[in-house]
C-alpha cells in the first residue's frame, strides 16, 4: 500500500520562495510506486491551498527572479513582497495538473493534514521551521519529517540555541543579547555594552531568522547602531557575537536515537560574509564537499555536529553550522538549522550524496524517521 504523503511548502516567512524550490525537488523525487504526493503550498499570506492553487504556488518557482533580503514588513504580516530568490534547477515544475474546470480548494489546515500518513513541512523560517506547524501536527496526531516542538523552537531561536550549546560544553563564540525595548530605550549604553563585552567586529543578528536575514557585520560604532537598527525590525530580540576570522563547514546529520554525520562540505561565500546575497543572489558562492580540512579537524567537526544535535534533542534531520579558525584550525559550534534547503543542489542533500546516500533514499529515510519517532511517542 502506498504511503500517502503531503509536502507543505511556501509559507509566510522571508524564505518562501526557497521552500517552493525545496518542495519541488522533493515532489518530484516521490516514487509513484511507494508514495501518492500531494502538494500544499502556503501563500505568502498565510492561506494554505492544494489542487490548481498548490500548483500554482509551485509555478512561482519557474519565475523566480534576483532579488534583496524581504523587507521586515513581509514576515510580520505576511504581505506580498517582490523580491525572490534565485537558484539553480528552478525549473518548470512536475505537479499533477488538475483538471480542467476543477475549482482550486482552500482547506482549513486540521481537514487537510489528517489524511496523510505523513507531512513533509519543507517550511524555512519563523511559522515553519520554529515549532509553530510541527506543534500543530502533534495536535492532529500526524508524523511529520524533522525535528520535533523543542528543538525547532531551539533551533530558531538562537540565545537559546547557544545556553543549550554551552551547557553541553560545545565550544561557541562569545556573545550577548538584548531585546528591542532596551536597545530602544537606551542606545548608548547597549553600544557601549557591546564594546566593553565584545569589541569589533561583531555580529549583529534578529534572535529568530535564517538565511542571513537582518544579520550585519558590525566594525564601528556607526555601523553597530544601523546593524541595531535592522535586526531590531525583524526580531524583538537581537543577539550580537564577537567576529571571528573563520572558515565555514557544514555537517548533514540524520537521526532520530542514533543520529549519523555525514561528510563535512566548506562553503566559500562570494561576500565578506555569507550573506542573503551570497546565498541566494549571487549564486556564485561556492560548496566544496568533502571539506579540505585536515582529518583530524573532520573528525572533530563530525563528533561536534553529533553531540551539538543531541543538545537540542534533535530528531529527523538538522544541518549543523561550524566555524574553524583560520590561524589556529578551531572548530566552534555556530548553529542547527532544523529544516535546512532542500534542492538537490542544496548542502544538505549533497553532502548525504557524497557519503553515500542518494536523494531518493534520504527522502525514504526521513520518511521512516517521521513514522519511527510517532510510534515511539505515542
Ligand atoms: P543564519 O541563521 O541566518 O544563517 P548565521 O548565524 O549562520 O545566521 O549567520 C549568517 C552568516 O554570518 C554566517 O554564515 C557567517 O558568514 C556570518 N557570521 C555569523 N556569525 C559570525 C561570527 N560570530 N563570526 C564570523 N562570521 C559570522
Ligand atoms: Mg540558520
Ligand atoms: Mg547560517
Amino acid at each position: 500500500q502506498r504511503i500517502r504523503v503531503g509536502v507543505i511548502f511556501g509559507g509566510k516567512s522571508g524564505e518562501h520562495e526557497v521552500s517552493i524550490l525545496s518542495g519541488q525537488s522533493i515532489l518530484k523525487a516521490l516514487d509513484p510506486e511507494k508514495y501518492i504526493a500531494v502538494p500544499i503550498g502556503i501563500t505568502r499570506r498565510g492561506e494554505w491551498v492544494v489542487g490548481a492553487e498548490a500548483a500554482q504556488v509551485l509555478q512561482e518557482a519557474a519565475q523566480i527572479q534576483l532579488g534583496g533580503p524581504p523587507e521586515p514588513s513581509s514576515i510580520d504580516a505576511g504581505a506580498d513582497r517582490d523580491a525572490a530568490v534565485g537558484q539553480p534547477g528552478a525549473g518548470p515544475h512536475a505537479v499533477p495538473a488538475s483538471q480542467p474546470g476543477e475549482t482550486a480548494l482552500t482547506l482549513v489546515p486540521p481537514a487537510l493534514v489528517e489524511s496523510f500518513d505523513v507531512v513533509i513541512p519543507v517550511l524555512h523560517g519563523p511559522n515553519g521551521e520554529d515549532g509553530t506547524i510541527q506543534g500543530m501536527l502533534e495536535l492532529f496526531d500526524i508524523p511529520y519529517v524533522g525535528a520535533g516542538v523543542l528543538a525547532s523552537a531551539v533551533g530558531m531561536d538562537k540565545v537559546f540555541m547557544k545556553k543549550l550549546f554551552a551547557s553541553a560544553g560545545l565550544p561557541q563564540a562569545a556573545y550577548t543579547f538584548y531585546t528591542r525595548k532596551t536597545w530602544e530605550s537606551d542606545p548608548e549604553a547597549v553600544l557601549a555594552d557591546v564594546e566593553a563585552k565584545l569589541g569589533y567586529p561583531c555580529f549583529v543578528k534578529p534572535a529568530n531568522m535564517g538565511s542571513s536575514v537582518g544579520i550585519s557585520k558590525a566594525k564601528n560604532r556607526t555601523g553597530l547602531t544601523a546593524a541595531f537598527k535592522l535586526a531590531a525590525k525583524y526580531d524583538r530580540k537581537i543577539i550580537v557575537e564577537e567576529g571571528l576570522n573563520v572558515r565555514e563547514v557544514e555537517v548533514a546529520v540524520l537521526g532520530n536515537d542514533e543520529p549519523k554525520a555525514s561528510v563535512p562540505g566548506e562553503i566559500v561565500p562570494s561576500n565578506e560574509f555569507y550573506d542573503y546575497n551570497a546565498k541566494y543572489v549571487t549564486g556564485d558562492s561556492a560548496l566544496i564537499i568533502p571539506a579540505p580540512l585536515p582529518p583530524d579537524v573532520t573528525e572533530e567537526v563530525r563528533r561536534l555536529a553529533v553531540e551539538a544535535y543531541r543538545a537540542v534533542d534533535c530528531t529527523g534531520l538538522a544541518r549543523m553550522d561550524f566555524f574553524v579558525e583560520r590561524e589556529t584550525d578551531r572548530v566552534l559550534v555556530n548553529e542547527i538549522n532544523t529544516m535546512p534547503g532542500f534542492t538537490r543542489f542544496s548542502m544538505y542533500p549533497k553532502l548525504w550524496e557524497a557519503t553515500g546516500v542518494s536523494y531518493a533514499e534520504l527522502i525514504d529515510q526521513l520518511i521512516q524517521l517521521a513514522i519511527e519517532r510517532h510510534r515511539e511517542t505515542r
